[in-house]
């Protein structure tokens, strides 16, 4: 198993998670609906849903959500996350974390942090942070030794 970081029951539950929170999405001009779920140190589980805007770049990701909601439940760590997106042509239906949230993700986890993806019917592939997000910059470099 590649991912030591996370059981088969915790992965089934960030897809729960992340599906629920998907259906509660607020993206009335793209309508590309987006829900995250990240499991934390203690293994609890913690969703977030895409919060669109009028002003776009006012929107909020899903992922953002999602570790906005760990920490304010006193969560560190995240240990693995999964991504619910409906996906479009280009992407074969799953959604990976956008530029910024893989820094935004960075920040809570090390490069080995698992990132899941899903489709709208399927699961799709996993990745390091490593992967996505290469040679990153973390709060390690600000805090040496
Ligand atoms: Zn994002």
């Amino acid at each position: 198993m590649p991912f030591a970081q996370f059981s088969e029951t915790e992965q089934q539950a960030l897809l729960q998670a992340a599906r629920q929170a998907q259906r509660a999405a607020y993206a009335p001009y793209s309508h590309y609906r987006v829900g995250a779920a990240v499991l934390d140190e203690r293994g609890r589980i913690h969703a977030g849903c895409n919060v669109e805007n009028a002003a776009y770049p006012e929107g909020l990701c899903a992922e953002a959500a999602a570790l906005a909601a760990m920490v304010l439940a006193g969560g560190t760590r995240a240990r693995a996350v999964l991504v619910a997106g409906s996906g479009g042509k280009g992407n074969r239906g799953w959604t990976t974390p956008c530029g910024g949230c893989r820094q935004k993700l960075r920040e809570f986890g090390d490069p080995d942090l698992a990132i899941l993806t899903a489709s709208q019917d399927h699961t799709g592939p996993h990745y390091t942070l490593a992967q996505l997000l290469p040679e990153s910059f973390g709060p390690d470099h600000l805090n040496p030794g």
